[in-house]
């Protein structure tokens, strides 16, 4: 983990020097950029494992360039963290359903960033590289990072995909929305984003499943489950 590239896009120039410092004790291969358009410039040039996205930015908005390195090919499985000012709650709901990884609320520690970094990465290296699940119609292709239907692809966002990863992989359980938090966010103990995300992203992701939907079946007032009888 330690070398990896990390990305953090911020403007004032206090936090910037101090995460700066924080990352690089830790090891981490750390560039900057304090303006929108070029840390956008800099992610694509370099695609960095992990970019810290602070959302108030000149320029060019921490969420724009947060919904365009996801719907790269280059940069769609680039870590997203987002640095955000208390009484943002909107932005930071967005932020996650754009496909950012996590966030940090500001004043944040040191410490805290360093983790979450940490925690980021480390999920994202335990996401197994080499499978196709398939399930009826369905295709998830995990080196691609690809859905297909009917051998056709079909285009969703990273935490999209992730949630049908966890729910095919857990074929006939019932996962619970805290489960599924858990599973695609990371979060472990407490709950920081409200369980109604998980259920706009089953939203979604139904939608562009057509007909297989039929295989996501709601479990009323406690998750959701990957069904995979034959039509
Ligand atoms: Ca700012």
């Amino acid at each position: 983990m330690a070398n990896e590239t990390i990305l953090l896009i911020e403007d004032e120039k206090n936090i910037l020097e101090l995460v700066k410092y924080n990352l690089e004790q830790e090891s981490f291969r750390v560039l900057t950029a304090t303006r929108g358009n070029a840390g956008l410039e800099l992610a694509l040039k370099e695609k960095p494992a992990l970019v810290l996205l602070d959302l108030m930015l000149p320029e060019m908005s921490g969420l724009e360039i947060c919904k365009t390195l996801k719907q790269n090919e280059k940069t769609r499985s680039t870590r997203i963290i987002m640095l955000t000012a208390k009484g943002t709650e909107s932005d930071k709901v967005v932020g996650l359903e754009l496909g950012a990884d996590d966030y940090i609320t500001k004043p944040f520690s040191p410490r805290e960033l360093v983790a979450r970094v940490k925690a980021v990465l480390r999920r994202a290296q335990e996401t197994p590289a080499t499978e196709c699940l398939k399930a009826g119609t369905i295709e998830l292709d995990t080196i691609k990072h690809e859905l297909r239907l009917k051998g056709k692809p079909v285009e969703v966002t990273a935490k999209e995909f992730e949630l049908l990863y966890a729910l095919i992989t857990s074929k006939g359980r019932v996962l619970t929305r805290e489960v599924l938090l858990s599973k695609v966010w990371g979060y472990e103990n407490s709950i920081n984003i409200e369980t109604r995300t998980v259920d706009m992203h089953i939203g979604q992701l139904r939608k562009k499943l057509g007909t297989a939907a039929e295989h996501i079946v709601t479990v009323k007032g406690v998750g959701y489950r990957f069904d995979d009888e034959e039509d």
